[in-house]
């Protein structure tokens, strides 16, 4: 990774790197190389030796760029630390990874990180030393390494390998506790660059990023994308705002945008959404949950996107898997999560029997190739049942796979439900219930029943809170167009659903609430 900046920085240093617009900071390839450079020799000043653990625990923000990349090029390994965690949580990764050193910001908003780590801090022995990005620490860092003499970098990089490890990212905690999965600079190097080889990234392209970049899809598919293509990153906020974000690709005149569904759902939804000039869009991704056909739909149409992909991937795999490719139709844009990407093997199997069922059948998505994770952090066990001896790693998601190798995503096969023997797919109601004009967004799950084992409800939000719908008008709304058994006996009106931070509905928590709620 160190390698790959240092060759960007040579052809495009004298483009922009990065925009930080909430901040009003900027950056060019060849000032962020000398930032990152800075921050590299202050690590090795503070003592870290290749392969320890460097924590970073802030929302977006450059500073979160450059210790990703210094920490790179010195061969530590960067743990990614949700900015949502709380005390808790925080001392459990402080703990589990061991991590020496811990950067982070004194406060955001409601959270005052400093007490936090102050309260942990005795009972994580490893932690040597916090820098708090906003405070004199920073700068001290910094200063220490202005002693240090540059070669030891040098030095460092000839140590190092590119199947070494250089993250421990965390998966969202959707389906219940995040997991560390430990990845090489192989790993999400290449993912980078072929996400943005198939966006048809160059030093022109502006990246809008709104998505956490503790999460892969802001670290990797933004920001190693962009940097391996010499594309730009712009930072709209310190965390996701639809208004924040629409402003940046303005006056950034940014020519992608990524987010999860959500996240392009609440900037469609914006009142004064037909103000904002777009025109310099081109393309984007949408990815990290099953993206609504509708959605993709409008994304093109009103925001110029007339190329963004659809990406399936997860943590464990760097993370992207499949993506649509520009020429794809746009039926497939919009319906499909594309094909593989290159050097990358997808199967879709049995889960009973491991066997490789048929074209068009639903079953297990497993992935192989360079992607697929060294390993869950420190726990051999669980990456044995993830990735098989042959090295394939089973997503947990069902799919099925058309004649000319294009992936649905049908569900997870957590969320499927099963009503009277039947199989439903939470996924195929949901699309089809975004179709109600009513209708803004929408989570169909299964709730307990005593007759059927399971029965359908539909969480939705209204677009307009002060209109009503009625389970009775929604049961009207699908007769004859969705067989009775898919038909959701309950309807919850919601204002918001429980989301993790990288914005994907916790479907879990949303069963948890429903099956209360019904008592
Ligand atoms: P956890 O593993 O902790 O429960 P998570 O699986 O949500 O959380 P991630 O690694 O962030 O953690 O997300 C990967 C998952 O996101 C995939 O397994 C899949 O279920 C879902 N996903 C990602 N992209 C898409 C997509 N384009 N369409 C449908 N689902 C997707
Ligand atoms: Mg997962």
């Amino acid at each position: 990774i160190g390698a790959n900046l240092a060759r960007t920085v040579e052809r495009f240093g004298d483009r922009d790197a990065l925009v930080d617009v909430h901040g009003g900071r900027r950056w060019t390839y060849a000032e962020f190389g000398r930032a990152v450079e800075e921050v590299a020799l202050g690590l090795l000043a503070k003592g870290v030796a290749k392969g320890d653990r460097v924590g970073i625990w802030a929302v977006n923000c450059p500073e979160w760029v450059m210790v990703q990349y210094a920490t790179a090029r010195i061969g530590a390994i960067m743990v990614n630390i949700n900015p949502a965690y709380r005390v808790h949580e925080l001392g459990y990764v402080l703990r589990q990874a061991e991590i020496s050193v811990l950067v982070s910001s004194t406060e955001h908003r409601t959270s005052d990180y400093r007490r936090m780590i102050e309260q942990v801090r005795s009972s994580c022995p490893a932690l040597r030393d916090v820098v708090y990005i906003d405070d004199p620490t920073w700068t001290g860092l910094l200063r220490l390494g202005a002693g240090v003499p540059p070669e030891r970098l040098a030095e460092r990089a000839s140590r190092l390998r590119s199947t070494d490890p250089v993250n421990i990212q965390f998966t969202s905690g959707t389906t219940g506790f995040a997991k560390g999965a430990t990845l090489s600079h192989r790993n999400i190097l290449n993912n980078g660059y072929f996400v943005g080889e198939t966006l048809g990234y160059t030093e022109a392209d502006r990246i809008a990023l709104p998505v956490p970049f503790y999460h892969c899809f802001g670290m990797v598919m933004g920001n190693l994308a962009a940097t391996s293509h010499g594309a730009c990153v712009v930072i709209p906020a310190p965390a996701f705002d639809a208004t924040a974000t629409l402003h940046a690709v303005e006056r950034e005149r940014c020519t992608s945008l990524y987010g999860v569904p959500t996240m392009f759902i609440a900037e469609l939804g914006l009142p004064d959404f037909a103000t904002y000039d777009l025109t310099s869009l081109r393309t984007g991704i949408m990815a990290g949950s099953p993206c609504p056909a509708e959605v993709m739909k409008r994304v093109v149409a009103e925001m110029h996107m007339a190329e963004v992909a659809i990406c399936y991937g997860m943590t464990e795999t760097s993370p992207v898997s499949t993506q649509t490719r520009r020429d794809d139709d746009l039926d497939r844009r919009t319906g499909t999560v594309g094909r593989v990407l290159p050097h990358i093997e997808v199967k879709v199997t049995d889960p009973a029997t491991g066997a490789t069922v048929p074209h068009g059948e639903p079953g297990e998505l497993c992935t192989r190739g360079y992607s697929v994770m060294l390993g869950y952090w420190n726990e051999p066990e669980r990456t044995a049942e993830a990735v098989d001896a042959e090295g394939w790693m089973h997503t947990g998601d069902l799919a099925l796979m058309d004649e000319d190798d294009y992936v649905q995503i049908v569900g997870r096969i957590k969320d499927m439900i099963i009503r009277g023997g039947e199989n439903v797919y939470p996924r195929e109601i949901e699309e089809f219930l975004y179709s109600h004009p009513k209708i803004s967004d929408v989570q169909v799950i299964g709730v307990p029943d005593e007759s059927y084992g399971e029965e359908i409800m539909a969480c939705v939000i209204l677009r307009d809170p002060a209109e009503t719908l009625t389970r009775d008008e929604l049961a009207r709304y699908c007769r004859g167009r969705l067989a009775h058994y898919k038909v959701p006996k309950y309807l919850r009106i919601m204002e918001a659903f429980p989301m993790t931070v990288s914005g994907k509905v916790r479907k879990v928590e949303l069963r948890r609430e429903a099956a209360a709620s019904l008592d």
